[in-house]
């Protein structure tokens, strides 16, 4: 068991490092500074032991898509770790986004108008407000995320009329396949919502693109990412 742990961990601690490196080869490829980059180490359905793992490696940006895992499992390590960040990436359910806006830094996953109006009215009077992305329904496949630009706009309307909600952003999915143009395309329909969402609403910074993950974050940082989600190129598979 300890010799599987160890193993683990170390298996753990070379895939962040070998990411991390290809994450700044990305950038440096593209013509990009690797500061512009964030790298999300997305830790659902895995251990403790691997979040911290990543956290030795030098990650101390997670990412969860379940309420109430994230809460089991990052309650003490966050008390441990005050410096490690923590968002959702997972849609949310309306009645754990009192729990959501407690424990996460930010939501990435603001799908529809019901949830960024629910996240407002639990973030009412907060000091500091909840920094929210709005995710783009970027395919086929993925049934989360606002249809288009429109309702996106929409969303962002509802937003603004809470003071504890900061948008900060657009997250999206591209489809899963191995047609390079579609995933393009899906990035650059993100782009695309962001300039419009710059021009509509100024007082707001649109700054992160949360888009890219193991497949796909090379061609994301291409077009333009700014935030990408990585879970199996460092965990390995899901169980
Ligand atoms: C699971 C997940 C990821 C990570 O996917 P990998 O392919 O394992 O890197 C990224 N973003 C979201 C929203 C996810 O749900």
């Amino acid at each position: 068991m300890a010799v599987f742990d160890t193993i683990r961990r170390m298996g753990i601690a070379e895939n962040a490092l070998r990411v991390m490196e290809e994450v700044n080869e990305a950038c440096i490829k593209a013509g990009r500074s690797p500061d512009e980059v964030r790298l999300m180490a997305v830790s659902k359905f895995h251990e403790i032991a691997a979040v911290e793992a990543a956290a030795d490696a030098g990650l101390l940006l997670f990412g969860e898509s379940r309420v109430q895992e994230a809460a089991k499992k990052f309650t003490d390590f966050r008390e441990r770790r005050p410096e490690a960040e923590l968002h959702l990436i997972g849609s949310l359910q309306r009645n754990k986004a009192r729990a959501a806006a407690a424990l996460f830094d930010c939501v990435q996953s603001a799908d529809r108008d019901e949830i960024v109006r629910e996240l407002g009215r639990v973030t009412e009077g907060r000091a500091a407000p909840l920094p929210i992305l709005f995710e783009l329904n970027a395919g086929e496949e993925t049934k989360s995320g606002y249809a288009d630009e429109d309702a996106l706009c929409a969303g962002v309307e509802a937003a603004l009329g809470f003071g504890g909600l900061k948008p900060a952003g657009l997250m999206t999915m591209a489809p899963f396949t191995d047609d390079e143009s579609i995933i393009r395309g899906a990035f650059r329909k993100l782009v695309k919502a962001q300039a419009r969402l710059r021009r509509a609403f100024p007082e707001c910074r649109w700054d992160c693109l949360s888009m890219g993950m193991s497949g796909d974050f090379n061609i994301a940082i291409e077009e333009g990412s700014t935030l990408v989600r990585i879970g199996t190129a460092i965990f390995g598979e899901r169980r």
